[in-house]
């Protein structure tokens, strides 16, 4: 076995500490990352806290990884030792299903296993990125460009690859009119993206403290939520509304402000159900849809046409001891707009 060190929490109840734990040697199709940097994603959070489903304790977080490999297996073939790496929410699902084959393993039908909080193909739990090292079959690992700021690509593991993936699926561009719901990790993503497609992107925010932050993004226009006035200016006047809103929102207001045939991507994962009017969704025929991640190989594009236009995230570096500050800060909003812990600090 490999030792391994991070922060994990031993129960829902506690704070996130040093740990000790172990990981699986490196077997002839795994390669081993010395893990740099990782994103600090608000679904970490969410699991750590029982916020979704009962989570797997002791649970080290952190699904937003890059690093340097250690070493690799015998039969590896796309990656050398030194090679940059990254690895974002899965790290295996069966390969053989009509989604996998297509790319789309975060769709397994025999169920994904995720990077952490969940259990491996032997029953043992898997454990995440805020930790020193990690063991991953070469098919769940991405190549870093080193044009890249490395520590401001971590988030693309997750933050960036779950806002890139619903807007490549509904080829939102030019003539669209893209709204960002929530200016935090994923939305300021969902902003850089729909700048570089070419929409017209407003923020729906509820900080109006985050206005020249957003238009700094590229964001052509701003309206704060809470404002009645801005709201009705543009009620019925977007094609997609991308909602990354991590708390409990009305989403029958939100629906409000699409066009005829408009459509509602849900990629926030608030902890109650939506309550949704079946008005406001059959006054105007809206659409409604959640998207998960993106898979492996929309994952690489995505890291690809990052290196060919210069995107990354917009990050807050931050030492590990410093993790549950930071998670506070998280909850107001207040981050502009990904931490990332260096893993120096460990
Ligand atoms: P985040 O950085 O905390 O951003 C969430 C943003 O939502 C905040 O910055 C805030 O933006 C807005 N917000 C917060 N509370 C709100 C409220 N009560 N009403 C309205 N707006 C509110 O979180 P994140 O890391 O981007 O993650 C966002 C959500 O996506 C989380 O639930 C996370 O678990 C989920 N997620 C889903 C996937 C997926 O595969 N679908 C992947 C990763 C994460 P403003 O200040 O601009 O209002
Ligand atoms: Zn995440």
């Amino acid at each position: 076995m490999i030792q391994s060190k991070g922060y994990a929490a031993q129960t829902p109840e506690t704070d996130l500490a040093p740990w000790n734990f172990e990981r699986r040697e490196v077997g002839s199709n795994d390669i081993q990352i010395e893990i740099l940097f990782c994103g600090v994603c608000h679904s970490d959070l969410h699991q750590i806290k029982n916020e979704w489903f009962p989570g797997i304790f002791p649970m080290v977080p952190g699904h937003e990884i890059v690093g340097r490999i250690t070493k690799v297996g015998d039969q590896v073939k796309n990656f050398k030792v030194d090679d940059l790496a990254g690895v974002g929410c899965l790290v295996d699902s069966c390969q053989h299903c009509e989604n996998c084959k297509q790319g789309l393993e975060q769709y397994c039908l025999e169920g994904n296993t995720a990077t952490y909080n969940g259990k491996d193909k032997n029953g043992a739990p898997t454990y995440g990125g805020y930790s020193n090292n990690i063991v991953v079959r070469e098919e769940f690992a991405l190549h870093i460009s080193d044009k890249l700021n490395l520590a401001a690509t971590a988030p693309l593991l997750c933050a960036g690859i779950t806002t890139y993936s619903p807007l490549r699926y509904w080829k939102v561009g030019k003539g669209h009119k893209l709204a960002v719901l929530g200016l935090g990790g994923l939305g300021h993503m969902g902003v850089k993206w729909g700048v570089a497609f070419g929409a017209d992107v407003t923020v729906l925010s509820t900080s109006p403290s985050k206005e020249q932050a957003a238009k700094d993004l590229g964001a052509h226009h701003f309206v704060v939520t809470s404002d009645k006035e801005q709201l009705d200016a543009v009620k019925g006047s977007f094609d997609f509304i991308l909602d990354t809103v991590s708390a409990e929102h009305d989403m029958n207001l939100y629906l409000s402000l699409l066009k005829t045939s408009g459509t509602l991507i849900c990629v926030g994962v608030p902890t109650k159900p939506y309550a949704i009017q079946p008005f406001s969704l059959l006054a105007g025929r809206k659409n409604i849809m959640g998207s998960g991640i993106g898979g492996i190989p929309e994952t690489q594009e995505m890291l690809d046409f990052c290196a060919e236009h210069n995107i990354v995230c917009d990050i807050e570096m931050i030492d590990i001891k410093d993790i549950t500050p930071s998670y506070e800060r998280m909850v107001k909003g207040d981050v502009r707009y990904r931490f990332v812990i260096d893993m120096a600090t460990l």
